[in-house]
């Protein structure tokens, strides 16, 4: 799922592709505005095709030193880049289920959530972002078939991220639950 996750780029999988017929009657649909939207429509029945957001999830887990466990993505897009384990909610999955799910398949451990760290969603954008804080119950971090590497990064020296709102996402976490026990 996590080649699926995506944010700012043009979505590649999930239905993006528009329709062409309707589901309705079968004629063709065509593009016209409705309610100040450009939205595709059947003439011959009034048939209107709304596009559903997609809600996907990401879970922030921090250690000790208040650093935030991050993987490097295996696969388009976004390929080489960091971002903190998420994917999309599947339809009738609960959403707290999708985001413990996502965590054991992108970095190999079983976590409990936290609490909601916050809600993301931007103009123009179907998706909408469910963030969780987390911590590990059982195993080690590890790669796996979706990550190259998994490690834990300081909130100063993340590494490229994926996603240009994980930067914010990152810097609010650190800013308000990440426990710092190094002395300085
Ligand atoms: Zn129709």
């Amino acid at each position: 799922m996590a080649d699926q996750q995506n944010g700012d780029h043009p979505p590649i999988m999930h239905g993006h592709g528009k329709a062409k017929f309707c589901l309705n009657c079968g004629d063709e649909l065509v593009e016209r505005e409705i309610d100040g939207s450009m939205r595709l429509a059947c003439e011959s029945c009034g048939y209107v095709h709304y596009t559903d957001p997609k809600v996907a999830v990401g879970v922030l887990i921090g250690d000790e030193q208040g650093r935030v466990l991050l993987m490097q993505r295996a696969h388009h897009p976004r390929k080489d880049l960091w971002s903190y384990p998420s994917g999309y909610v599947d339809a009738g999955e609960k959403v707290e289920d999708a985001a413990i799910r996502e965590t054991q398949e992108e970095v190999g451990v079983t976590v409990e959530l936290d609490g909601l760290l916050g809600l993301h969603s931007e103009t123009g954008n179907r998706v909408i972002l469910v963030v969780y804080r987390g911590h590990i119950v059982e195993g080690e971090p590890r790669a796996g078939p979706e990550s190259l590497a998994v490690d834990y990064f300081p909130a100063d020296a993340l590494p490229d991220l994926a996603f240009d709102r994980d930067h914010g996402i990152i810097h609010d976490w650190h800013r308000e639950f990440a426990v710092d026990a190094t002395p300085r």
